[in-house]
């Protein structure tokens, strides 16, 4: 959410608020997108999703704790994912087309970052876990 005010007050395209307000409204589609490539591997993995959506703080999942440890990495990995090909196949793209592109390169590589409450940090925890512990459901907010 913060990158959409972001992106939206550098007034993109010599200012033109048409432009600047498409690009926060995709900006806010790629947040959701993001969240759907958590969802889509949660459901490859067998993993109960328990809410989907937008906050003040940015985009979330809700979801139960994959029963292997290399699947909790791959949904924690999927969001970004969605972002690195949102931002490839839109690299090449003018205006808008490529603003998003950065948005959404930023956004996947902030979010490997390996720091806590990151998709990097859960990923890179789900290969420390013991698959016997016992886990509370994983909420993955705090998407940038
Ligand atoms: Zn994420």
């Amino acid at each position: 959410m913060a990158g959409a005010v972001l992106l939206v007050g550098l007034g993109p395209m010599d200012g033109h608020l048409a432009a600047g307000l498409l690009l926060g409204l995709l900006t806010l589609a790629s947040l959701l997108l993001h969240e759907c490539g958590h969802l889509l591997a949660a459901r490859a993995s067998r993993v109960k999703v328990r809410e989907i959506g937008l906050c003040l703080r940015g985009s979330y999942i809700r979801r139960e704790p994959a029963r292997m440890p290399f699947d909790d990495a791959a949904i924690a990995l999927s969001g970004p994912l969605v972002n690195a090909l949102i931002a490839a196949v839109l690299w090449t793209a003018p205006g808008v087309g490529h603003w998003l592109a950065i948005y959404n390169l930023v956004l996947a590589t902030s979010n490997l970052v390996p720091l806590p409450g990151s998709d990097g940090w859960r990923a890179f925890t789900a290969w420390n876990r013991n698959p016997a512990d016992a886990r509370s459901p994983v909420v993955m907010a705090g998407d940038k």
